[in-house]
């Protein structure tokens, strides 16, 4: 039996999934059809493909940013150095700002290498069985029926 359900591979979801596979046996479940939630990226031909949610990550904690520089030096980031408009005018702070080598789902993918994951399986029914969770989920035309010590909905 696993121990953890993630539902959704979105920047949060994975995260999660990460710590707790450090421990714990874990399965993710996402509805859509890759990782990333509303920081995903679609490959359109070869080497192009573009983000459909983040444009960049700016972190504000110290933690954060060690982390994506982590990834930088990982070659899974780099550091954003194009310009915008901003109408208000006003001065701001100036931050460093982020992007993924191949598309703004970096965090997720790099979190949830190593973890057994399912997409186009929307989450639909969760049942507690009173010693364990018990899933139902729609994948395709199948139905499936799996038994979870714990769970985890992003
Ligand atoms: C257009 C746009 C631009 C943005 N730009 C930036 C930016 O530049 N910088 C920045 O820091 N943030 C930006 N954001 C915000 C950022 O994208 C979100 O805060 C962040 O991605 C949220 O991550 P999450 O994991 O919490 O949720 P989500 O990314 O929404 O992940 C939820 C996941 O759960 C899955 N899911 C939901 N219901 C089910 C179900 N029933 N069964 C199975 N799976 C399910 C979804 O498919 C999804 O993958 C932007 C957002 C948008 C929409």
């Amino acid at each position: 039996m696993l121990d953890f359900c993630v539902i959704g591979s979105g920047i949060s979801g994975s995260t999660i999934a990460h710590h707790l596979s450090k421990k714990y046996s874990v399965h993710i479940l996402d509805k859509a059809r890759g990782p990333g939630g509303r920081a995903s990226n679609k490959r359109f031909k070869q080497n192009l493909s573009f983000d459909h949610g983040v444009q960049y990550i700016s972190p504000k904690s110290k933690e954060f940013l060690k982390f994506i520089k982590t990834l930088c030096k990982k070659k899974e980031a780099k550091i954003w150095t194009g310009n915008h408009l901003d109408f208000t005018f006003e001065k701001k702070e100036i931050s460093e700002k982020f992007i993924g080598m191949k598309g703004n789902n970096f965090i997720s993918k790099f979190y949830t290498k190593k973890i057994k994951k399912s997409f186009q399986s929307s989450v639909k029914t969760i049942f507690n069985n009173k010693y364990f969770w018990e899933k139902i989920w729609f994948d395709g035309q199948f139905r499936f029926f799996c038994k979870f010590t714990g769970f985890s909905f992003i």
